[in-house]
């Protein structure tokens, strides 16, 4: 039994036949030769058109029934989406699955060939981009009335190459071939200025006007990605803005016969959505990242403000009728833009505008890393967006005088609330602009919204105490688990019936066939063909050959100190030196062979996260060369993380690594996309993987490490990493051989850097501290790891734990919570 035709194709969906007539139509008319003759490539645009066209329709459908059913909008505003590929994702929505594998298999091809032919969007770093790329997926499938918006950067984020064991990036051009999933509206323009100045005028009435004039304009076209929810008829859209220079602009530098600076000028202009900024966690600062920023947020409220004059109740009725909700701070210029819109342009008093704004918007916190807490220079701001500052001094001096009325005297209060940092060269902390101006602020995980009420945003909270709520991440199961895992998923509706893929909490129904020999034997044997396949794909990738014996120990994710990939190396490194102590070609207790996998991109300018890249490489070169080792150890580097990877890595792997120092990593979603699909987690108690272990159960997770209070009460009394250090004698031998070169024999000094940060620097993240602990837990996790039947047992517990970590879940809370929003219902099908 198939699962993705379990529903079957939906009623209105096109016949196998009606779709095989416009996969060649499209062809035909793409290529302008014989269909008959058509490569791969060829075959997957014929398809995606084919499907795109499809979807055009059940587009056009919806927002009608949207707009008949004057249903709250939803705009979800983000600088990422990590969409990955779309092929499969809208096959499988669509429910054509068998149809397509049909169609493309008479041109003598395999759908899994042609989906190969897709290029990821990677319009985004990593967990915060993905998440708003899941809540896409359920915001559809749960037919909200919802819009995300963003920008269609040229470049996503960078291809990442391996050269000597370091990582070096290319340029991502993504849309070579074109994105057959785009439609360009070229009739959706909106003007976008910069720079420039204010203007004072008086109207009749004497009343002061600020007029901003800006000195640089460009244009945003709107470039729309359509989204289809699961298999029920409905499609949303994310609006993706591209800028273009603007005509008139153009025209004034021609007049003055400049026509080779006005084409400089254009293509400066343009500049602005040309490429994604490669930070993860941290803040870079430049002036060009602003103004991305605000040419997203300008031209997306002026489509917004568009839409919302043709509901009841006019802008005025804004809050009734729409919510905004901000993806991190980066769209947080959002609110004094709105401001701007509803003071300076529709002449609203400041008072009426600052409620409609308040009541819009909502804020979701991901970080409380300081160095990823956005903070621009007044000087900056002025010079790009002049009357933005004003209303943001404006917006501040009401706001502080509001802190003083309730508490007098308390300078130093006003001071640390304030949306003007005094202290580091005058800035505007974004976060504090998006908290003020925000009715609703959400933390991604209880422990991370717990820390923001009693740490970061302490004084805000002591405020506005119901302004803070908890809002878990969650990932989409259509993806991370039909679409990449296609076995495991048959396997699971064969066994609970389908249905699960939409409400997640059934998977709770596994539990009991936990118990059953022959289930076990069963999610084995799928957990063995997903291993099988991701060792093929990793062979000519990481060059490294991964045994599907052998236990497949993952560590994906961005590459960050935070994140502790060198914690895990120390670990490889302790199981290197105790098979070397081992009497030839035996293996030290407990013996599990294993595949130390890693993967992730490292920021550009983060020079300890390339250099990070470089040791697991160093590492890799020397454990895989020594075949007294590598008979039980294994390390490899899968370049170029991804979506379109993750998927194939994700279900072949036993054991994930979710090992951040505890209170650092605000909620994860790779801890979910994992554990979902029958890996056992090795972790720490941080961000979500704290619910995981609840949900699932403490005792079928290794948990290890300091919990957050222990962390800050150890560097309170004065951690000293170098007691541990001497105190600890295999600690301290992979950390010398880490030092001395015995992984660079050739550049003796090169991973100095690292001991130092350990040993001389502090130790910031808590390694020396966690290092013993985590070994235990990994010689728990292989003691386990030989009992096969315990060990499947406890993999299908994992996956039958999970169904709270859906994002349909997720979204259905902001909804209820934050949006007062309700799903849509009514098919907007025109009658006939
Ligand atoms: C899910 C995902 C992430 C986030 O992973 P974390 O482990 O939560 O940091 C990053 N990158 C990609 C490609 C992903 O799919």
């Amino acid at each position: 039994m198939k699962n993705h035709d379990v529903a079957g194709r939906m009623a209105d969906s096109p016949s196998r036949e009606g779709l095989r007539e416009a996969v060649r139509r499209q062809i035909l008319s793409y290529t302008g030769s014989d269909p008959d003759r058509a490569g791969v490539r060829d075959v997957y645009r014929g398809l995606a058109f084919a499907l795109r066209e499809y979807l055009a329709e059940k587009w056009i459908e919806t927002q009608r029934a949207y707009y008949e059913s004057g249903a709250k909008r939803i705009y979800y505003l983000s600088l990422e989406f990590l969409v990955g590929r779309s092929l499969m994702s809208n096959i499988l929505s669509l429910g054509l699955e068998d149809d397509a594998r049909a169609v493309v298999e008479s041109y003598g091809h395999s759908l899994d060939d042609i989906e190969e032919m897709e290029w990821d969007a990677g319009l985004g770093n990593g967990g915060l981009g993905r998440l708003a790329s899941c809540f896409m997926d359920s915001l559809a499938t749960q037919g909200f009335a919802a819009y995300g918006y963003g920008i269609r950067y040229d470049f996503g984020i960078f291809w990442q190459v391996i050269e000597n064991g370091a990582q070096t990036e290319r340029p991502d051009n993504w849309m070579r071939f074109g994105c057959p999933w785009q439609f360009e509206r070229q009739g959706h323009l909106y003007p976008v200025q910069f720079g420039g100045s204010v203007r004072i005028l008086h109207d009749e009435q004497g009343n002061e006007r600020r007029i901003w004039v800006g000195s640089e304009h460009v244009l945003a076209v709107a470039c729309d990605m359509l989204v289809p929810g699961y298999r029920n008829g409905k499609v949303i859209n994310m609006r993706l803005w591209n800028a273009k220079a603007s005509r008139e602009f153009a025209l004034d530098y021609f007049q003055r016969g400049d026509y080779v600076g006005a084409v400089e000028e254009k293509a400066k202009s343009e500049n602005i959505s040309k490429v994604l900024y490669p930070d993860d966690s941290r803040v870079q600062g430049q002036e060009l990242r602003l103004k991305q920023q605000y040419f997203f947020v300008a031209a997306t409220i002026q489509d917004i403000v568009r839409r919302s004059r043709k509901q009841s109740g006019g802008l005025a009725g804004m809050p009734d009728r729409v919510a905004v909700q901000l993806n991190d701070t980066h769209p947080a210029i959002a609110i004094p833009e709105l401001m701007r819109v509803l003071v300076d342009e529709e002449e609203l008093n400041w008072d009426d505008a600052w409620s409609i704004c308040v009541r819009t918007f909502a804020y979701t916190n991901h970080t409380i890393l300081p160095e990823a807490l956005e903070h621009w220079p007044v000087e900056t701001m002025q010079r790009v967006l002049p009357r933005h500052m004003e209303i943001i001094y404006e917006i501040n001096a009401r706001f502080l005088q509001l802190v003083r009325r309730l508490h007098p005297g308390d300078d130093a209060l006003a001071a640390r609330l304030s949306i003007i940092d005094e202290d580091h060269g005058r800035r505007v902390r974004m976060a504090h602009l998006a908290l003020v101006g925000s009715h609703m602020v959400n933390g991604v995980s209880a422990l991370h919204t717990d820390l923001l009420r009693s740490s970061v945003f302490q004084d805000f909270h002591d405020m506005y105490p119901r302004r803070f709520v908890n809002m878990t991440n969650g990932v989409t199961p259509r993806r991370w688990m039909l679409q990449a895992n296609p076995l495991l998923s048959d396997l699971i509706t064969e066994a609970i019936g389908p249905g699960w893929e939409t409400d997640l909490a059934r998977l709770r129904d596994l539990r009991p066939l936990a118990e059953d020999a022959q289930f076990r034997q069963r999610w084995r044997e799928v957990k063995f063909e997903n291993k099988k396949r991701l060792s093929a794909y990793m062979l000519p990738r990481a060059r490294v050959l991964a045994p599907p014996e052998f236990m497949f120990d993952v560590h994906v994710k961005r590459i960050h100190e935070y994140k502790r990939q060198l914690l895990n190396v120390l670990h490889v490194v302790t199981l290197y030196n105790r098979l070397r102590g081992a009497p030839p070609g035996e293996c030290p207790l407990p013996c599990v062979p294993r595949v130390a996998i890693f993967g992730g991109k490292a920021a550009p300018a983060y020079a300890m996260a390339k250099l990070t890249i470089r040791l697991i490489h160093a590492v890799a070169s020397v454990v895989n060369g020594d075949p007294h080792v590598s008979n039980y150890l294994r390390v490899a580097f899968v370049p170029n993380y991804c979506v379109s990877n993750a998927e194939k890595i994700i279900p072949g792997t036993d054991l994930s690594e979710q090992i951040s120092t505890a209170g650092t990593e605000a909620s994860g979603t790779g801890n979910m996309k994992f554990a979902m699909n029958g890996a056992l987690t090795i972790g720490t108690m941080d961000g979500a993987t704290v619910e995981m272990a609840k949900e699932i159960g403490d005792e079928h997770f290794f948990i290890f490490g300091l919990h957050t209070p222990e962390v800050a009460a150890l560097k309170a009394r004065g951690y000293d990493p170098r007691r541990i250090y001497d105190a600890d004698r295999e600690l301290r031998l992979a950390v010398d051989m880490i030092a001395n070169g015995h992984f660079s024999p050739r550049e003796p000094g090169l991973f100095e850097p690292i001991r130092q940060s350990w040993l001389d620097d502090g130790d910031k993240y808590m390694v020396m501290a966690d290092y013993r602990s985590y070994v235990e837990a990994q010689e728990r996790a292989a003691h386990l790891y030989q009992d096969r039947e315990e060990w499947t047992r406890v993999s299908i517990l994992n996956t039958a734990g999970m169904g709270y970590f859906s994002s349909d879940r997720t979204i259905a809370q902001y909804a209820r919570e934050i949006w007062g929003a309700e799903p849509v219902t009514g098919s907007g099908a025109r009658k006939k």
